[in-house]
């Protein structure tokens, strides 16, 4: 034959036959990432509590209950194959069970079960059964913003519960720092109120503040003069956003002093009357341009899904940092992948792993089936990001394991200070 034609017919042969099936995570690859005792950056867990204690109820300081209903993504619905699997899966489909086995230990064995060594407990207080150092403390800072009344910030039910509740927790910093009225000024009120709630959350182990802003307002944050700030706090006339944002920035100076991180709410969020493009974590470049906010670190929570791409950009900003959560209990590993590669392509010292793992609708879907889900969803799109980036050369199977290592726990204990 004709050698020419003979390879013809070859090329022809070899384009009709079948691809072999190549599973979208190295197998290899998956085993060590399913071994990695993991840092997770963001989660709501919940206190176990014994006979006769009231249940917990400061695992956030804005619930999603008191959110009107919004049209949830498919994979959060009840009765969602993703749910029931989690829910099988949790000590064997029966948590009642572990839970009167476990008592007090209850939530250390959730953790086990999920291979997770850390988790940073997003919460109004920890409390017994959420023990240290499993359990890192992450307290809530906004409402420090609000030291006024907020009714005219109010446009819907939700912040109608929203600002409600922060008066609360107000109130409750008030009473822990043992100030029984606002403060005639605005420096006595930073000093006072602020800056000694910050040091009391610092010397209980905290290791960042959360910011749930999105939930409040917009994340742009301006740099205003402080005689406006100092007006509205003096008057309540003028521009309270000034005053906000005045109060704002003295926090995040402070966390830089004691140490602690900044955590935002950078993503979509619950509820119905979300503002999306206010979570924009676009909106936040000014604030991590600022020469003297460099001393803080700011992690952008939930990777600012639907604006993940854009986020990317800002992880070289040398203070920024992005986690995963929401992402990967909202969406399928795929579509996380694609974030997760992103960034990992442009500054993986910067990605990291967590679950957001929240009590949404108990008890089918508590916070350990939420966990459950995103551990899953997370660990399998970190393997899908580096199995895409070996088999296009773009880094040794040597370097995919150190960067799975990186993600899911190295790069939280070296921006926390942990062991
Ligand atoms: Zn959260």
């Amino acid at each position: 034959m004709n050698p020419r034609i003979c390879a013809a017919a070859f090329l022809v042969l070899a384009s009709c036959a079948p691809a072999p099936e190549r599973a979208n995570v190295d197998r290899e690859l998956a085993s060590q990432i399913a071994g990695i005792k993991a840092i997770d950056d963001h989660a709501h867990p919940v206190r176990p509590t014994l006979e006769g204690e009231a249940p917990d109820k400061e695992y956030d300081a804005l619930p999603v209950e008191s959110l009107e209903a919004q049209s949830d993504p498919v994979r959060d619905r009840a009765g969602s194959p993703e749910l029931i699997e989690a829910h099988r899966a949790i000590f064997g489909g029966d948590k009642a069970k572990a839970a009167r086995t476990y008592g007090r230990d209850y939530a250390v064995r959730v953790l086990d079960q999920l291979n997770i060594e850390t988790m940073l407990a997003n919460r109004v207080a920890l409390g017994p059964g959420l023990p240290s150092p499993r359990f890192l403390w992450v307290p809530f800072a906004d409402a420090l913003m609000y030291p006024l009344p907020t009714d005219a910030l109010i446009h819907n039910s939700d912040q109608k519960s929203f600002f409600a509740l922060e008066d609360n927790l107000l109130k409750r910093y008030y009473a822990e720092s043992e100030v029984s009225a606002r403060p005639a000024t605005l420096d006595e009120y930073l000093d006072k109120v602020v800056r000694a709630t910050l040091e009391r959350h610092k010397k209980s182990g905290a290791v960042a503040e959360k910011f749930e802003m999105a939930y409040l307002r917009t994340l742009d944050i301006g740099n205003p003069p402080k005689a406006d700030a100092e007006k509205y706090y003096a008057t309540g006339g003028g521009d309270y956003k000034a005053l906000q944002d005045y109060i704002f920035r003295f926090i995040a100076v402070e966390c830089g002093r004691l140490g602690m991180a900044v955590h935002f709410h950078a993503a979509a969020g619950g509820g119905g009357y979300f503002n999306v493009s206010g979570a924009n974590p676009m909106l936040l470049e000014t604030l991590l341009n600022d020469p003297s906010l460099r001393k803080t670190n700011f992690v952008l929570l939930h990777g600012g899904w639907p604006f993940g791409r854009q986020l990317t950009a800002l992880l070289t900003k040398p203070n920024c940092y992005a986690d995963f959560s929401e992402q990967t209990f909202m969406n399928y590993p795929r579509d996380v992948s694609e974030t997760i590669r992103a960034w990992l392509e442009y500054v993986p010292e910067k990605v990291l792993y967590a679950t957001d793992a929240y009590p949404f609708a108990p008890p089918d879907s508590g916070w350990e089936e939420a966990g459950y889900v995103a551990d899953k969803t997370g660990r399998q799109a970190l393997g899908i990001a580096l199995t895409g980036m070996m088999r296009d050369q773009e880094i040794t199977r040597d370097r995919a394991v150190e960067l799975a290592r990186m993600v899911l726990r190295d790069n939280a204990r070296k921006l926390y200070g942990l062991k």
